[in-house]
C-alpha cells in the first residue's frame, strides 16, 4: 500500500475571483465544506502546520479560494466555507460563484474531499456541493470530521448512513479527527492514490511504501 507524507506546505495565493486563478503545472486537490466543519483544523493536521489555513482568512477579509503548495508536487484547493448565517446573502452568493466557477474552470483538479460533520445529514448547501461535483464531473470523497465525538459502534452506524445521504460507497467515507488525528493515514493513503498517476512520470521520492 503506497502512502504519501506531507513533508512541506506553504501559502501560495488566494483569489477571490476566478480572473484571478493562476493554474500551475500540478494537480490540484480541493477541499469543500460549510463553514466550522473543521475544514481548517483538517488542512492544519494534514500538513502539520498549525495556523497555515488561516492565512489569507483574518477576519472581514474577503472570502477566497486559498491555495497551499504541497510536497512542491500539487496543490491544495482550499474552498470557501459555505453555509454561514451571519455572511450577507450577497456574500455567500458571491463565492458559491466562485466555487462553482473553479469547479467548472479547473483543468487539473483530481479530486474534492468533502467535509462533513460525522453527527449530521448534509444540509441543503453540502447538496448543493455533491450535485455541482456529479455535474462537472469531478471525483469525490466524504470527510467525515470530528470523528471523536462519537463511540466506535455509532461511528461505524453514521458512515453507513452518510454513503447512502451521499450516494457514495462506505469506503470512501473516512472518518477523522483532527483532535486526535485518527484517520490521518487513510488520507495520506487515499492522497497517495490520486496523486499516483502524475507520479508514475515525475519524482518517486513523495511516495514512500
Ligand atoms: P472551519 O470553519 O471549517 O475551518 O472549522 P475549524 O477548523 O475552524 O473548526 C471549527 C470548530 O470545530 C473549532 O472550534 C475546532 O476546534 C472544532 N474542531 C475542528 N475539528 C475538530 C475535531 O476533529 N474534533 C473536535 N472535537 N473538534 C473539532
Amino acid at each position: 500500500m503506497y502512502t504519501v507524507e506531507i513533508k512541506n506546505a506553504r501559502y501560495l495565493y488566494g483569489f477571490a475571483q476566478l480572473s484571478q486563478y493562476r493554474p500551475l503545472e500540478m494537480p490540484e486537490i480541493a477541499v469543500a465544506g460549510k463553514s466550522n466543519v473543521g475544514k481548517s483544523s483538517f488542512i492544519n493536521m494534514l500538513t502539520n502546520i498549525n495556523g497555515l489555513a488561516k492565512v489569507g482568512q483574518t477576519p472581514g477579509k474577503t472570502r477566497m479560494i486559498n491555495v497551499f503548495l504541497l510536497n512542491g508536487s500539487f496543490t491544495l484547493m482550499d474552498l470557501p466555507g459555505y453555509g454561514y448565517a451571519k455572511v450577507a446573502r450577497s456574500e455567500q452568493e458571491r463565492f458559491s460563484r466562485l466555487i462553482e466557477g473553479y469547479l467548472h474552470a479547473s483543468q487539473r483538479l483530481k479530486h474534492v474531499f468533502l467535509l462533513l460533520d460525522v453527527r449530521h445529514a448534509p444540509t441543503q448547501d453540502d447538496l448543493m456541493m455533491i450535485n455541482w461535483l456529479s455535474f462537472y464531473h469531478v471525483p469525490f470523497s466524504v470527510i467525515a470530521t470530528k470523528a471523536d465525538k462519537l463511540s466506535k459502534a455509532q461511528l461505524s452506524r453514521r458512515r453507513q448512513e452518510l454513503s447512502r445521504e451521499t450516494g457514495l460507497i462506505a469506503s470512501e467515507i473516512f472518518p477523522v479527527s483532527s483532535a486526535t488525528r485518527q484517520g490521518k493515514e487513510s488520507i495520506c493513503d487515499r492522497l497517495a492514490m490520486l496523486l499516483a498517476h502524475e507520479n508514475d512520470a515525475g519524482d518517486q521520492n513523495e511516495l514512500a511504501e
